[in-house]
Formats: structure tokens, C-alpha cells, sequence
């Protein structure tokens, strides 16, 4: 046990026993998503686009840890309202990221060290609620890995409110010039690989829109990883 597990004890989100974020018990009610090709959002072994997919600004592939219910929901809701960071932390476990054979072809994907890149907030939100999600998910996970994260790489430039509600070409139409490459200076580096980092995939209207800017602005290969689906 280390002293901050001394100073924060950790409880269970789900029952409350003390020990643990996700206690053994109910461990089981968190369940490994199924894998899905970016572009048709149709099943995929290990998140790769489908050959027949190809268009020219998409994903090479998206990586989906868990299903957004249960467990897996309740963490990332409550973290997303208080700074519980560690609740994310748990959702990243390295180890389910070694050993399931979905994620090969990812690993092949990080031995190219991409440069990760959260999808940015709108800096307003990101204001009121203090922290953006998606940068504390990209920022754990480069460390983890030992990948460079660049956090401004991408600017939102427009205020797309809230998706809620909306239908998937709703959302589509409202994500179109949502987001901008920042170039830094004529000297700067475009990275040749991106991995794309949010907590949620809902329709994917959001990371498919970076990863347009992503690819149009010269990154060869932009890869999606989210915590949950
Ligand atoms: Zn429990
Ligand atoms: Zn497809």
C-alpha cells in the first residue's frame, strides 16, 4: 500500500467495499468491447479498417477497451465530474492491453511511436469543468508507454455544444470545421503517426473529423484508442 492509498482509501465504485476502485466481486460486471472498424462502425478483429473501408482521411484503426455500460460507465461518469483521475487509470490497466490478441495489430501501431493527441475540448468547457478527459486518458497512456503526447497539436475552434440528442449526421454536420492543425513554425515536424486519444466513442463524428485534420494537414497514419464504447 502506498501513502496515498493511506490518505484516500479507495472504495469500490459499485458496492462500496473498501480496497479497491472495481472490487473482485464486481469486477465482473466490466466487459471488454468488441473491436469496430472506424469508418463503417461495422465489427472488425483487432480494429483494423476493413480493406473495402478505405476513404481517403480515415483511421487505420480504433482500439475500444470496454463496454460503456455498467462499471465501465459509472467510472468514467463520475470521473469526467470530480477529479477522480485514478478511476481512468484503472480503465487503462496495461494488462489488458498486453494480453488480448484484439490488440496486436495496436502494438504494431505503437512500435512506430506516435505522437498521442487528445481530442481537445471546447476551451470554454474545458474551463467550467477544470480538466479535459480525453487529455488525462492521452497523458496517462503516454506515460505508460513512453510516447511523446502533444496536447496542442489540434485546436477547437468551434463550439459544437452538446451531441446529446443529436442524430449521427447531426453530429456530422456540427463536427465539420470543428477542428483545426496548429502548426507551431515553419521548423515544426509533422508527426508521421498519431494515436487519437477520447474517453467515449458515440458515433465517431468527432474522431473522424480529427482525423481528417490530422491526415489532411500530413500525418500518414492516425490510430483511435478510446476507454469505452
Ligand atoms: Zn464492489
Ligand atoms: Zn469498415
Amino acid at each position: 500500500m502506498d501513502l496515498l492509498d493511506f490518505i484516500f482509501p479507495k472504495k469500490c465504485v459499485n458496492c462500496g467495499a473498501w480496497g479497491k476502485y472495481v472490487c473482485e466481486k464486481c469486477e465482473v460486471g466490466l466487459w471488454e468491447e468488441e473491436q469496430i472498424c472506424p469508418t463503417c462502425r461495422q465489427a472488425s478483429r483487432y480494429g483494423l479498417r476493413h480493406s473495402y473501408c478505405r476513404q481517403p482521411w480515415g483511421m487505420e484503426g480504433l482500439t475500444c477497451l470496454w463496454a460503456y455500460e455498467g462499471i465501465a460507465r459509472k467510472l468514467i461518469k463520475q470521473a469526467k465530474y470530480k477529479l477522480y483521475y485514478d478511476y481512468l487509470s484503472e480503465l487503462l490497466s496495461s494488462l489488458s492491453l498486453s494480453l488480448r490478441a484484439e490488440y496486436s495489430f495496436f502494438r504494431r501501431f505503437l512500435e512506430e511511436k506516435p505522437v498521442v493527441v487528445p481530442v481537445p475540448l471546447w476551451p470554454k468547457r474545458e474551463k467550467e469543468r477544470g480538466f479535459n478527459q480525453a487529455e488525462v486518458i492521452a497523458r496517462l497512456f503516454a506515460s505508460r508507454n513512453s510516447l511523446l503526447l502533444n496536447r496542442n497539436l489540434l485546436l477547437r475552434v468551434k463550439d459544437t455544444g452538446r451531441q446529446v440528442g443529436r442524430t449521427r449526421e447531426e453530429r456530422l454536420k456540427a463536427m465539420e470545421g470543428a477542428f483545426q492543425f496548429k502548426i507551431f513554425n515553419l521548423k515544426f515536424k509533422i508527426p508521421e503517426a498519431v494515436l487519437l486519444v477520447d474517453d467515449v466513442w458515440t458515433t465517431g463524428a468527432t474522431m473522424n473529423e480529427c482525423a481528417k485534420v490530422l491526415r489532411q494537414a500530413g500525418v500518414r497514419k492516425v490510430w483511435g484508442l478510446v476507454l469505452a464504447r
